[in-house]
């Protein structure tokens, strides 16, 4: 069925802006989330081990360890709905901004720790700062993608520790360095959010440039059906199609009686409203059937019908009345204009390709102006 293809379009589709924007968001949110959990734990084994934890807190240590290879795995299984809509997208967004930021709270806890027991010796209390200033660089410009989840994660990590530094007056000096890096990174996380809502833009509108192009490489500009192109490769591929054995299908060539004689009464202007005009006629006649549709070039269309001659044979003759009974509104004049057509079902054993039905069917169309005009030539004679 080809329904989709009855007229190209003319339009990118505007609202599926935002909901695009938020796929790649939830895609790369997810994708860059796969590895952070693990440098928790990694970071955790390492304090473990220089610090000797498992000696004075082995519990504790296992129950730390256990929470982030938990929450690690937990991140990996939380995949994004693969296709789901905007709802389900926003709503896994939500849940993982909710679930990510735990090992982060996790970390603060064991970072609040290890700067207030006395235990720890202060190389241990130097690289766990060390870890904590990295995290939440990572974080500040990894989530990037979603500003708040960013803000929140590095707000986790870095406000129990300033607290924790500034209440003991021996860590004065410290706790004003990471005062001081903390609102480095607060503008860093600002900059690296701009950066990336900027590379969305940039990717939105490379996409939005290449449909357009698209469009535009299959559209007739005149009338807005699609070109000849187009509907070439489409007919190869259905003659292709069915000669595998798939869905027959009919094709049909138009073409206006006189219509130079339209161009010299009104002028260009006028004549090419009427192409317009016809244009709609061909895909209001159409529009029951999955057919596609297209200028081939002048005044002569043609259409992809799928489905038998005799039923594409019906509705040319619809067409083909409706125009001698209605004029064609063009450009303020009422025009009336017959057409002539040539119509054949396709045929492996007869046509070969594509391109053999499409010689048949053009000298059906000549056929048909040389008995007078005005008429529909079929290759199947109980038609004609
Ligand atoms: P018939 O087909 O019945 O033999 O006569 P005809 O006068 O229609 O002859 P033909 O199909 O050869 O005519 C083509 C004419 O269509 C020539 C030109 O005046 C007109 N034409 C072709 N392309 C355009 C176009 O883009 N705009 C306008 N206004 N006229 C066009
Ligand atoms: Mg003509
Ligand atoms: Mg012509």
């Amino acid at each position: 069925m080809i329904p989709s293809d009855r007229q190209a379009g003319s339009r990118l589709p505007e609202n599926q802006t935002a909901d695009w924007r938020l796929r790649q968001v939830v895609g790369d949110t997810y994708q860059l989330s796969k590895i952070g959990g693990f440098l928790y734990l990694f970071g955790w084994a390492v304090i473990a081990w220089l610090g000797d934890v498992m000696a004075f807190a082995p519990r504790v240590t296992l129950a730390i360890g256990a929470g982030f290879l938990l929450l690690a795995f937990l991140r990996l299984w939380m995949r994004p709905p693969v296709d789901g809509d905007s709802a389900a997208d926003r709503r896994w967004l939500l849940q993982f901004t909710l679930v990510l930021p735990l090992a982060s709270v996790l970390w603060a806890g064991v970072q609040v720790w290890i700067l207030l027991d006395g235990r720890y010796h202060g190389d241990i209390r130097m690289v766990s700062l060390i870890a904590t200033i990295g995290y939440a660089t990572v974080f500040a410009n990894i989530y990037s993608t979603v500003r708040h989840l960013a803000v929140v994660g590095v707000c986790v990590l870095l406000v129990p520790v300033l607290v924790a530094l500034w209440s003991q007056p021996d860590d004065r000096a410290l706790a004003a360095a990471m005062s001081f890096y903390s609102v480095y990174l607060a503008g860093a996380l600002v900059r690296s959010h701009a950066e990336y809502r900027r590379r969305l833009r940039l990717d939105l509108a490379l996409r939005e440039q290449r449909d357009l192009y698209e469009h535009l490489s299959r559209t007739d500009a005149l009338t807005g059906v699609y070109n000849r192109r187009h509907f070439t490769a489409r007919l190869d591929q259905l003659a292709q199609r069915a000669s595998l054995g798939g869905a027959g299908f009919a094709l049909l060539i138009l073409d206006i009686d006189h219509f130079k004689q339209v161009n010299d009464r009104y002028g260009h202007v006028v004549g090419d409203a009427c192409l317009k005009a016809l244009a709609d006629r061909l895909q209001r006649a159409f529009a029951p059937y999955p057919a596609l549709l297209a200028r081939l070039g002048g005044e002569e269309f043609g259409v992809l019908f799928e489905g038998s001659e005799a039923a594409a044979f019906s509705a040319a003759e619809g067409l083909r009345h409706d125009l001698v009974m209605r004029p064609l509104e063009c450009d303020g004049q009422r025009i009336t204009v017959t057409a002539s057509m040539g119509l054949g079902a396709f045929s492996a054993t007869a046509h070969g390709d594509g391109d053999g039905l499409y010689r048949a069917v053009d000298l059906a169309l000549y056929e048909a102006k040389g008995l007078g005009r005005n008429r529909v030539k079929a290759l199947q004679p109980a038609n004609a």
